[in-house]
């Protein structure tokens, strides 16, 4: 049988067998698949399409664990802005037209692809529409309704009641899973965040939620409920092992404990929380045994959804509070930590989501994929990605839907969007 080369892979590619890989974290050289079911082998074999992987690299897809795509509109008018949430986001976003959010969303969806991101966690109002982009790229999402009735852009207790029957009624494909998502301890009153924990307790379904990402957020819980946000949380049952907690920037010694004892996972956002107001204790959330997780946010406070670079710079930032760095850390962090408040295998398995990256000369020699993978390469490397048996990138180009359709798209709705909010606002944002 004739071995080919990867670049000649393609979305009929089914059973295949690649050769010569770097495959992370194993010793074997040899990915087959078979009937759809993914397995490793020390001795070459030749099952299906036969593949050359030399000078490859093989990971399971990234999962960016927390995110706002639609937020594109804030890319470059955000930095440095005080109060930035209150006095930028929730203006314009309550000019936001929900017909609008899908396309809106391209420009981090495509990125992230671009990047090996296979799964994004995502949190926005009208979230259906964010669904159907991510369904449309053929990613991977767990994405939930922004819930908040006494703050926010469009405070409502109503959005949670219609959540609840869209949850119910579930119309996106099994790649797109529901999740809870309460906004914040500051924009949520105590009895709907109490009636939310116990509909994703019942459900069993991933609560995804801000929780202490301010100094602002902490004053106002506190001076409202006597009470951090975390302990506000805890009151209400919003935390435990399936509960993302996102930022905890402002979070106090004794809070980190209630993490600790919940059982929830943290969320790590380094780029945004120092762009937006400082990076939050991960080194102590590391010292507690706390499972910790990593995502980019959005464009109003990260200028990339490249989760290479977001590794990289919690790496940085780890070893700069502790004076250690360890890529084995690093990567439990992206590849194993998110399956247990996602219930969903993240590392590799016979089913999963996975990378091939090129690693030409400008990353060799490779002594070591797992720092090699964070220091050397970036995100752009990504070559061929393979999400729920499907290719959805081969050559580092998408292929469910050309980057020209989606750019007009983008470039429609972002002029409509321009002239609609600065009408409405009566100001020159863009
Ligand atoms: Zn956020």
């Amino acid at each position: 049988m004739k071995t080919k080369s990867l670049t000649e892979l393609s979305t009929e590619t089914k059973d295949f067998t690649i050769s010569n890989l770097n495959i992370l974290g194993r010793s074997e050289t040899c990915a087959v698949r078979q009937d759809g079911k993914l397995s490793f082998h020390s001795a070459p074999l030749s099952i299906g399409e036969v593949f050359n992987g030399t000078g490859h690299s093989m990971s399971p897809g990234l999962i960016n664990s927390h995110t706002h795509v639609a937020m594109s509109l804030f890319r470059d008018i955000s930095h440095s802005q005080s109060e930035m949430i209150e006095n930028l986001f929730f203006p314009i976003e309550s000019n936001i037209k929900k017909e609008w959010l899908a396309a809106l969303s391209y420009p981090a969806l495509v990125q992230a692809l671009k990047t090996g991101t296979t799964t994004i966690v995502d949190h926005y109002y009208s979230s259906a529409f964010i669904g159907k982009a991510i369904d449309r790229l053929g990613m991977r999402g767990f994405i939930g309704e922004t819930i908040a009735d006494i703050g926010g852009a469009f405070p409502s207790k109503e959005t949670w009641q219609k959540t609840v029957d869209q949850i119910e009624d579930w119309s996106l494909s099994s790649r797109v899973s529901p999740v809870v998502c309460p906004h914040a301890s500051d924009t949520v009153s105590k009895e709907l965040l109490s009636e939310m924990a116990l509909f994703a307790k019942e459900n069993c379904l991933t609560l995804h939620m801000h929780l202490s990402q301010t100094k602002g957020e902490y004053e106002r819980t506190k001076s409202v409920h006597n009470m951090s946000p975390v302990q506000f949380a805890s009151k209400c049952g919003a935390l435990g092992p399936n509960s993302l907690a996102v930022h905890l920037v402002s979070a106090t010694d004794s809070d980190i404990q209630i993490i600790k004892d919940s059982g929830t996972t943290v969320v790590s956002c380094p780029s945004s929380q120092i762009i937006y107001e400082k990076l939050a204790p991960i080194e102590k959330f590391l010292s507690a045994g706390i499972s910790v997780v990593i995502g980019t946010d959005c464009s109003a406070s990260n200028d990339s959804f490249d989760m290479i670079s977001e590794a990289k710079t919690f790496s940085l930032l780890l070893k700069d509070r502790t004076g250690r760095l360890s890529a084995d850390k690093v990567h439990e962090i992206l590849f194993k930590n998110p399956s247990i408040p996602l219930q969903f295998n993240s590392d590799f398995h016979e089913d999963c989501d996975f990378v091939i990256w090129k690693s030409p000369i400008d990353v060799q020699p490779i002594a070591n994929l797992k720092s090699n993978l964070i220091f050397s390469h970036n995100g752009y490397l990504a070559q061929h990605s393979s999400i729920d048996g499907n290719w959805v990138l081969i050559n580092g180009e998408i292929t469910k839907a050309t980057e020209k359709d989606l750019m007009s798209e983008f470039e429609t709705v972002f002029s409509q969007a321009k002239t609609s909010i600065q009408t409405q606002m009566r100001k020159k944002i863009w």
